[in-house]
């Protein structure tokens, strides 16, 4: 099948660039001709995020969508003259970390211009005595977090997609790592940030710990998904690579259960850097041959730090779990998630068999966790065609917690799998909504939640949708996300 044959998935409302040469020979000016690329080849490889359903449908010859160019700036001058050229013209432009998004962030959706930010790849300086480190934003998650082993430090910011995620991707979808309950989310990690906004001008917030001058306008743009601004720099907060690490398993009889012990357990003042819950059928497809785990709901906790710190946390975190029904697993299933964790072999394997899967993290309070559950469960299992729905508890608050549902499943009847699909995610939203959640944790809006927007800020979405007409009057920057509606609502 040649390239130009794939179907386009998002080609609905695509900009027409009306002279493409004469376009092409503008961005060439700005960038030079080795940073341009528009072979077939290259838009091919850009059509796309890590949305998983872009698997099933490349099997099927589709594509997500297709842009016009791709372009690779080396510094900010070259993206703030892209951004007039894109301005004068009314072209989308569309910033691009790494492509791992899952919910079609980095998807162009109406045409235009990719900025691949890969070329912004230094670490501009590391502080000790301050503990931060500044980057540019094109920079590799894993090739940071090996600078900053190599000399002593870690950014505490590990999420799954460490090997494939950029510090912008991270910061434009409010990522959240895997040992977020003790070093916090890319928000509580960020300090200072550069940003060039729609029209070009550049917005450079100072790394200063905690201003009292307004509104936080630094934090508004944490999450803007690329539609409110590009960032190109980032101050981080580091940490000295922990002393210790402490390893712990317990197994509950009951969700319910394991919710209650690791909530005493932050109530304590006690924050595990790693904290997983896995609900009965995620246990049993984890840790199979942990016999104690044997139909019941296992916890993982990593413990890391000062020696003497990590003791008492140990501690507590033992005694919680032994005062609350909890059965102790010992080091091994905490050692076998350490081997896994970078591993998502099924999400290329499940599309062979037709399988369309996915998974949709939300965030409640500890009030409304357990209901929550059952509520979304008993509602995404009703659907046909629905043949595995489960889920696992894996970043945690005092005051509440972000959870993280699977799915897998078939089209049924007249169904594409993309209607299944949005079927899914429309009623997880729904019964999300229902009971008192909010649509997502740490994934993102990108395409697939843009619809239920409305519901979750309310009178809100008026603001941000008024902000967006002034920073962006063109709408130019990744048009269609974020305030976007391209999905069916359905559920
Ligand atoms: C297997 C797997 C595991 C994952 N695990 C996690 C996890 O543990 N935690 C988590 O939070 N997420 C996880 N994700 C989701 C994804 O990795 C994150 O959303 C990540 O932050 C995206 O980074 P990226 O550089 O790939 O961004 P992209 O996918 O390239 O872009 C994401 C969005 O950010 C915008 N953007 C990118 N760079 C910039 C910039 N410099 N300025 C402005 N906007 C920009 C894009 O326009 C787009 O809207 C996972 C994904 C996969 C596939």
């Amino acid at each position: 099948m040649k390239l130009e044959e794939f179907e386009i998935i998002y080609n609905q409302d695509r900009v027409i660039i009306k002279d493409k040469e004469k376009f092409k020979n503008d961005l060439i000016k700005i960038l030079g001709k080795e940073n341009v690329l528009s072979d077939e080849l290259d838009l091919f490889a850009y059509s796309k995020d890590s949305t998983l359903i872009g698997h099933n449908w490349i099997l099927e010859g589709k594509i997500a969508a297709r842009p016009d160019f791709v372009v690779l700036p080396e510094n900010e001058e070259q993206i703030i003259n892209i951004l007039k050229l894109a301005n004068q013209e009314k072209i989308p432009v569309i910033p691009y970390g790494e492509g791992s998004g899952v919910v079609g962030g980095a998807i162009p959706v109406r045409g235009g211009i990719i900025i691949d930010m890969k070329k912004f790849n230094s670490v501009i300086e590391i502080n000790d005595k301050d503990l931060t480190v500044t980057v540019e934003t094109g920079m590799n998650g894993m090739n940071l977090e090996r600078y900053l082993n190599a000399k002593g430090y870690t950014s505490g910011h590990i999420p799954q997609s460490i090997y494939t995620s950029s510090v912008g991707g991270w910061i434009a979808h409010k990522a959240a790592g895997q040992f977020s309950t003790k070093y916090g989310k890319i928000e509580d990690i960020v300090l200072g940030m550069k940003i060039i906004l729609p029209q070009g001008d550049i917005l450079n917030f100072k790394p200063i710990v905690r201003k009292a001058t307004g509104p936080q306008l630094d934090k508004f743009f944490i999450g803007n998904e690329g539609t409110l601004g590009i960032v190109t720099e980032a101050t981080l907060r580091i940490w000295p690579f922990p002393e210790q690490r402490a390893l712990i398993s317990y197994a509950f009889p009951t969700f319910e259960d394991s919710l209650e012990a690791v909530r005493l357990i932050l109530r304590e003042h006690i924050f595990p850097a790693v904290v997983r819950i896995y609900d009965k059928d995620e246990t049993k497809r984890h840790f199979l041959d942990v016999e104690n785990a044997n139909d019941k709901v296992m916890i993982i906790f990593v413990c890391e730090g000062n020696k003497e710190v990590v003791q008492v946390e140990e501690k507590i975190t033992r005694n919680v779990c032994e005062n609350n029904l909890g059965v102790n697993c010992g080091e091994e299933p905490v050692e076998h998630w350490f081997e896994t964790r970078f591993r998502v072999t099924e999400t290329s394997s499940s599309p062979q068999y037709s399988l369309t899967i996915d998974t949709i993290e939300v965030a409640v309070s500890w009030n409304n966790a357990a209901t929550m559950y059952h509520n979304v469960l008993d509602k995404v299992k009703a659907i046909k065609g629905v043949v595995l729905f489960t889920a696992h508890v894996s970043h945690f608050y005092p005051n509440g917690v972000g959870m993280y549902f699977s799915f897998g499943g078939v089209e049924m009847g007249e169904e594409t799998n993309f209607d299944f699909y949005q079927k899914v995610w429309n009623t997880t939203m729904k019964a999300v909504l229902e009971s008192g959640g909010s649509i997502a944790h740490h994934h993102g809006i990108g395409i697939n939640r843009s619809n239920w927007m409305d519901e979750e800020w309310g009178k809100g979405m008026d603001v941000l949708r008024k902000i967006k007409q002034i920073l962006d009057p063109n709408n130019i920057l990744n048009p269609g996300k974020l305030f976007g509606n391209i999905w069916k609502r359905g559920a």
